[in-house]
């Protein structure tokens, strides 16, 4: 293939014949020379000068030489004193010619990627589509928990997420009495830690408003829908095309992220995650709020009032620890 000429370094006469349909028994005049394809430089001198003089072949074998094509489209080699002397040709000029040839294939292929690509065109379609819908029920169910619980929570949780200071623990003290050896009596308050858990589940969906995720869908939409449908684009709708299906490496990053998102949401609204949420803060009543928020998400009623609920959770707290005093960690 024509790919594999821009990549293999030709060193050997073997080399040049699995690359080029050689006519080896051919000689040529400079009447019948039409273009240069490519230099070589082989290891032996084992290439032989196909160009005419006198009437007949040079078959000078040589090491530094061309690769040229005739006018009748056949492929020969000329050695490089010949090549200077009947047809003019230096390195330069010949690898100037050569990667003028690469510029070229290297434009089919592009333009047989994008055409296949482009194949896939309505399917692409419908994966951006997809996403969208995705992102759509993912930002409503993410500003439906966002907006039932009360904002403070809201913004801790976000502090929470960006500095990754997941763990929940509150404080108690215990105090303990007793009389030194001067019969002195004494008493020592300490507090200690106690965790309720580590919090799951966030991520990006507690900013989603802030993500670019919904333009960057439209635009790419946008995009694949203006490529025209006819077979043969020409270079500026080929650079279009291309630039859009450069798009769908996005896509895919896009696709995997709100996948990701989703899932993280899920495990933020597992009930034994949701519940920690009410000792992120230490007043009583943004605790109470909090209780009523986690109740409505869950779909689940209280039996009693959301404060009577949190006092519960402090008086199961401190008889645990037989504690008369318990605090928010710092
Ligand atoms: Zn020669």
């Amino acid at each position: 293939m024509t790919t594999s000429i821009e990549i293999v370094e030709l060193r050997t006469l073997a080399d040049l014949n699995s690359l080029y349909q050689l006519a080896a028994e051919c000689t040529f005049t400079k009447e019948q020379y039409r273009t240069p394809l490519r230099p070589y430089r082989l290891i032996k001198a084992e290439a032989s000068c196909q160009y005419q003089k006198h009437g007949r072949r040079c078959a000078q074998l040589h090491q530094h030489g061309y690769v040229v094509e005739l006018h009748d489209a056949s492929q020969v080699l000329i050695g490089n004193c010949c090549a200077l002397n009947h047809l003019g040709l230096d390195d330069e000029q010949v690898r100037g010619q050569f990667k003028q040839l690469s510029a070229t294939e290297r434009q089919n292929i592009r333009r047989h990627r994008v055409e296949t690509l482009l194949s896939q065109r309505q399917s692409l379609i419908e994966r951006v589509r997809a996403a969208n819908s995705k992102h759509r029920e993912l930002q409503g169910r993410a500003s439906e928990v966002l907006s039932s619980l009360p904002q403070r929570i809201g913004e801790l949780l976000n502090n929470r997420w960006k500095s990754n200071v997941l763990g929940i623990s509150w404080d108690y003290q215990v105090v303990k009495k007793g009389v030194d050896e001067k019969g002195k009596p004494y008493e020592e308050r300490h507090w200690y830690p106690h965790s309720f858990g580590t919090l799951k589940g966030l991520g990006v969906w507690l900013q989603l408003g802030g993500q670019r995720y919904q333009e960057r869908l439209f635009e790419m939409r946008k995009r694949l829908e203006a490529i025209p449908t006819k077979s043969r684009l020409n270079t500026a709708e080929l650079e279009s095309a291309e630039a859009a299906l450069n798009d769908m490496t996005e896509l895919a990053v896009i696709e995997r992220e709100l996948h990701a998102q989703a899932t993280l949401l899920n495990d933020f609204l597992e009930p034994g995650n949701l519940q920690l949420t009410v000792q992120l803060v230490s007043s009583h009543q943004a605790r109470a709020d909090t209780v009523k928020a986690v109740h409505r998400l869950l779909g689940q009623s209280l039996d009693v009032s959301p404060s009577q609920y949190v006092a519960a959770i402090d008086l199961a707290f401190k008889q645990r620890y037989s504690t008369g005093a318990i605090r928010i960690g710092s």
